[in-house]
């Protein structure tokens, strides 16, 4: 096949092979393409809809120890702190008053929050909020933990694999984290009913780019309703402190090949996107995604999560950086809106 029509051939047949694959992910001259081809996919699902999700940090405790996070439990120069219920009910009224229909809960794995805790929290806001969609992204549980979440009201449940190839995600985490049980925790989670969301970062250490074919493999696998993509960081306080920044261009070309292969798929362009570039969040609304996922947590503490060095959004109020997203939004000719947004069927 002419290496001219890779891109239409992905987007005709949802699938390339792998040496098709490396073809596209190596070079910078399909970009256009794919980004037209993918504006077209995620148009004929979505239309020009953007969909937000209030992002709310519950706490930076964490018992893992990630090399590339700054919240990773060695890194002692960390300010830790946890929300309390009324607290996370208090972000979740603010973002409901704003227009938010999803409240995502987000946190390092820290075991205060035990199940019975979760339950009661995921509760109260089911129960105020019956129109709003939960998403948990507390890490890995046990099939039993994440039932008693769904029974109790949360409908999706955001975990990257964040790597699907065993050796590359050794070389990202410590011994006693294992993709196996990242894998299983997502099957689980599937299974039980959640609309889940795996995703990888692009310009990790050491990733190749038959890591990131793997990784691709590993979404046609498991289908997931959403799909988290953003660069790899570096936090000054991590064991990846001097590695370099995954670059824009090549986090571009990935969301334009997700949304090729999974034209439903729910895809945002992430914090971590913008704060590589200033536009970041615009561009990867071009390329492909069509969700994104603003700050709900207080004040006080946006700055105690940081997942990376610069992280943007620290330091506006719920309303401003609503308000910002919008007219960002509104001038690539999208637009944002106050809906559920659910995965739309394929
Ligand atoms: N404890 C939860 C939430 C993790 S934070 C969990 O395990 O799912 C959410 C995501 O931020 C991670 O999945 C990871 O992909 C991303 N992240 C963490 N550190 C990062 C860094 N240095 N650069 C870019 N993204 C990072």
């Amino acid at each position: 096949m002419a290496t001219d029509l890779l891109a239409q051939k992905l987007a005709e047949t949802f699938d390339l092979s792998d040496d098709e694959f490396a073809i596209l992910l190596e070079s910078d001259s399909f970009d256009g393409e794919l980004r037209r081809l993918a504006d077209n996919a995620r148009r004929s699902y979505y239309g020009t809809d953007v969909y937000i999700r209030g992002l709310i940090e519950i706490s930076n405790y964490c018992r893992n120890d990630c090399f590339y996070c700054g919240i990773r439990r060695s890194n002692r120069y960390v300010a830790r702190y946890r929300l309390t219920k009324n607290e996370i009910l208090s972000c979740c009224a603010t973002g409901y008053e704003l227009g938010y229909r999803t409240f995502v809960l987000q946190g390092g794995e820290d075991t205060f929050y035990n199940d019975d805790l979760i339950c009661e929290i995921v509760s109260a806001i089911r129960k105020l909020y019956v129109d709003c969609a939960i998403t948990l992204s507390l890490g890995e549980k046990s099939h039993q933990s994440y039932k008693a979440f769904f029974d109790s009201g949360a409908n999706r449940y955001l975990l990257r694999h964040e790597t699907a190839s065993s050796e590359h995600y050794g070389k990202l985490h410590p011994p006693e984290m294992k993709i196996d049980n990242r894998k299983k925790c997502l099957f689980d989670l599937k299974q039980i009913g959640y609309q889940v969301g795996a995703g990888f970062m692009v310009g990790s250490p050491y990733q190749t780019t038959q890591d990131l074919i793997a990784d691709l493999r590993f979404l046609q696998q498991l289908e997931p309703a959403m799909i988290g993509i953003g660069p790899f960081i570096a936090h000054s306080q991590t064991p990846f402190q001097y590695f370099k920044s995954g670059s824009l261009k090549l986090t571009l070309r990935l969301l334009s090949i997700t949304r090729l292969l999974f034209p439903y798929a729910l895809i945002p362009a992430t914090t971590a996107l913008g704060t590589i570039d200033p536009f970041g969040r615009e561009l990867g609304i071009l390329a492909g995604a069509n969700v994104v996922m603003p700050n709900l947590s207080p004040l006080n503490v946006r700055k105690k999560y940081e997942l990376y060095d610069n992280k943007n959004c620290t330091g506006e109020e719920a309303a401003e950086c609503r308000h910002c997203i919008n007219k960002r939004i509104n001038s690539i000719g999208f637009n944002l809106v106050t809906l559920i947004g659910n995965v739309k069927k394929r």
